[in-house]
């Protein structure tokens, strides 16, 4: 895919510090991380988030995503770990090549992966529930 620069490590145009590659997908450290050691798994094939990716793709990375954490634990003594994939611009998503996050977490390390908890009225919560099984 051209202009998209996952694309381009996968390609070796652009460097990377690769971690794992297997058939399907490639690890690498990401370039500004949230903790040293947060790694990027990124399926081969080209596709824009986790909705587009074919269902091998998807499979491969969070079998890579598995690896790397347990890799994480083992060679960086990290007792946590945090999985984060934003699909879509408003989810906060910069690069458009589908990519999950692997972020090292450490005792009192002051990261903030967290958001608010707003709630639900009383038959609130069952209206959501219904507009979605209707497409499961
Ligand atoms: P996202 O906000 O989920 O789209 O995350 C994109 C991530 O890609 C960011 O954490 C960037 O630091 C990282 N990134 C962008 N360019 C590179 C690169 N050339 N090598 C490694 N990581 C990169
Ligand atoms: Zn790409």
């Amino acid at each position: 895919m051209e202009d998209c620069i996952f694309c381009k490590i996968i390609e070796g145009k652009v460097p990377s510090a690769k971690i794992y590659e297997d058939e399907r997908v490639l690890s690498f450290l990401d370039i500004a991380p949230a903790n040293k050691g947060h790694c990027l798994v990124i399926p081969k094939n080209h596709s824009r988030n986790l909705s587009e990716m074919d269902d091998k793709d998807a499979e491969a990375s969070i079998r890579a995503a598995r690896k790397v954490a347990k890799a994480l634990s083992l060679g960086l003594g990290c007792s946590g770990f945090n999985l984060v994939m934003s699909n879509g611009i408003e989810a906060g998503q910069v690069v458009f090549h589908s990519h999950i996050h692997v972020i090292p977490r450490f005792k009192n390390d002051g990261l903030k992966i967290k958001w608010p908890h707003i709630k639900y009225t009383e038959s609130e919560i069952k209206e959501y529930a219904e507009k979605l099984k209707k497409f499961l």
